[in-house]
């Protein structure tokens, strides 16, 4: 940790300062520059809480150099995680999509998307079974019903199948039927939830909460390692801004940022971060290009009669098309698709 002093700062000040930072349990050594005295804490304290010594008189900048997250970081571990889930690998070269639709409907609708998608490409079928909707009065999912059908449909085209977790109480049926658990959104910091996946030994994928920073999400994640399960990945599916024009803003430059810090995967979904289905082909392609390990598309056989998500849902054939132009660019860039 780098302390800056201000450039009044008084000895006694200063004296106190380097008391605290000692009785912390940290190492310091002074330094003088040209303006300015700086003082280096030298301890590794991920959770140490900054504010400590920002509300000292005499201190005008603190400076964090170790990262508050320990078994996310690339520091920890130099190597990518790859997930490997029966012959499908995430964080490896090949670029993974995920595809169906936002929820799982009814027998005729799960069975037609996941046909679409799997004729086009897609590794993983996704589809919500227990949904987390804004509105209470709006469709909330078919429950273990949408479990059996998303199964089914999924073993039927020889696709893994990726599903939402909401609570607890629905870890031990879930698992039963998905290869995959996502952790949504707005459950990014339920943190007993978290805890209790981690306890698990099935993969997850870990959302990007509506307004959380990088920095929130790996701490997110770092409760799943921390309780054991290795096998996460991360999903950037936009954050809310003052924008109004798309659903959220799709931070694009979150996935460098998370490989740069981070070993764990990065997929990205276009369809929620954007909200509109004309915006996910150029998003989804922008997205490859970044260094995404895999996407997450929405698609409808019939989205105009969608009871969730229908305006973001590709229609088949923009599916198929999505597909042969994100593969052109994950081959531009050395990977596989
Ligand atoms: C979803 O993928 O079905 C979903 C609800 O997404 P998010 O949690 O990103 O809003
Ligand atoms: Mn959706």
């Amino acid at each position: 940790m780098v302390v800056v002093l201000e450039k009044n700062v008084s000895d006694k000040q200063i004296e106190n300062v380097i008391k605290h930072l000692e009785d912390f349990g940290f190492a310091v050594h002074k330094s003088t520059g040209v303006e300015q005295i700086i003082l280096g804490a030298i301890g590794v304290k991920p959770n140490f809480d900054t504010r400590q010594i920002k509300i000292l008189d005499g201190v005008a900048e603190v400076y964090r150099i170790t990262e508050p997250f320990k078994l996310a970081s690339r520091s920890f571990k130099k190597e990518n995680t790859e997930i490997k889930i029966k012959d499908v690998v995430i964080g490896g070269n090949e670029v993974v999509m995920m595809a169906g639709p936002c929820s799982v409907e009814n027998e005729d609708q799960i069975f037609a998307v996941a046909e679409i998608v799997a004729k086009s490409g897609a590794k993983i079928l996704r589809g919500g079974a227990f949904k987390p909707r804004t509105s209470p009065y709006s469709f909330q999912g078919l429950g273990e019903e949408g479990l059996k059908l998303l199964r089914k449909a999924a073993d039927k085209f020889n696709l893994l199948v990726i599903t939402e977790v909401m609570e607890s109480a629905q870890i031990s049926l879930i698992e039963e039927y998905t290869d995959i658990f996502q952790v949504g959104a707005r459950n990014m910091q339920n943190f007993s939830l978290l805890r209790d996946l981690g306890k698990t030994s099935t993969p997850i994928m870990l959302k990007r909460g509506l307004s959380a920073t990088v920095e929130d999400w790996l701490m997110s994640a770092e409760y799943i390692l921390s309780n054991g399960n290795k096998e996460v990945m991360l999903c950037e599916r936009g954050i809310r801004t003052f924008e109004t024009f798309t659903r959220n803003t799709f931070d694009l430059s979150a996935i460098p940022v998370v490989h740069k810090r981070s070993h764990l995967p990065v997929i990205a979904d276009p369809s929620h971060a954007t909200g509109l289905r004309d915006k996910v082909l150029p998003m989804a392609r922008a997205a490859v290009a970044a260094g995404a390990d895999g996407l997450m598309v929405e698609v409808h056989n019939d989205p105009e009669k969608a009871l969730s998500d229908g305006p973001q849902a590709l229609l088949p054939e923009q599916f198929e098309d999505l597909m042969k132009q994100v593969k052109l660019i994950a081959e531009v860039i050395g990977r596989k698709m």
